[in-house]
């Protein structure tokens, strides 16, 4: 089971490909977590990577495609995998055909003024990446991840500029992706402008989509 998933930062992507991972048993790629993951950790790619992860920029196709491919070919892929922020691009859209079939493409949707709101509020804990909301899924103890005990912080590209400059690259390039699956009979509109606490609203109509794919 070959998944996408589109829409713009902050549009809760990231959350349901977690349950989405969960319950079909595929692991969820998150491109923005491995890049981020990599500039914590310095490598090379990390290095290549932070002067446009920090802008709110795209990283070269060829880095990104790079780094995806490689984790697909990985057994823990063997059965599928949900992308999450991957492909961002038609050329990455043409690139990841040349490397696996995708079943199905979900397009998250919700209104700008919800999307601005979720991502000035999310905090990322440090050590594994889990993600709270000040105001919609604060953690039990202020600062603190719930789930690891890591310290919570905001991410730079999360404060008001950035998001502005974010939400701009991601109207340039959607148009054109939307337009590639759309051809190819691969796209589902999902309304993702619900709360968090009716997250299994947008989680049934992903299911809607996914039950008519071969595992
Ligand atoms: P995300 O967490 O998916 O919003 O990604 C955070 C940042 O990582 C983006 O603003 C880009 O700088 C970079 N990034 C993530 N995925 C890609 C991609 N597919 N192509 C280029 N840059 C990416």
């Amino acid at each position: 089971m070959n998944i996408v998933l589109l829409g713009p930062p902050g549009v809760g992507k990231g959350t349901v490909a977690a349950v989405l991972s969960g319950k079909y048993g595929v692991p969820h790629i998150s491109t923005g977590n491995m890049l981020r993951e990599a500039i914590a950790k310095g490598t090379e790619l990390g290095r290549q990577a932070k002067e446009f992860v920090d802008a709110g920029k795209l990283v070269p196709d060829e880095l990104v495609t790079k780094m995806v491919r490689e984790r697909v070919a990985q057994p823990a892929s063997k059965k599928g995998f949900i992308l999450d922020g991957y492909p961002r691009t038609s050329a990455q859209a043409r690139a990841l055909q040349e490397f696996a079939a995708v079943d199905a493409v979900l397009d998250f949707t919700a209104p700008f003024k919800t999307i601005v709101e979720r991502i000035s509020g999310r905090r990322t804990c440090r050590k594994c990446s889990a993600t709270f909301h000040i105001k919609y899924s604060p953690p039990k103890k202020e600062g603190i991840c719930d789930k690891c005990g890591g310290d919570l912080y905001q991410r730079s590209d999360e404060k008001p500029g950035i998001i502005t400059e974010r939400l701009k690259v991601y109207e340039q390039q959607n148009k054109p992706l939307i337009d590639y699956y759309r051809n190819e009979e691969l796209l589902s509109e999902i309304d993702a402008s619900y709360h968090i606490t009716e997250i299994e609203k947008i989680v049934k109509q992903c299911d809607e989509v996914l039950k008519n794919i071969k595992s």
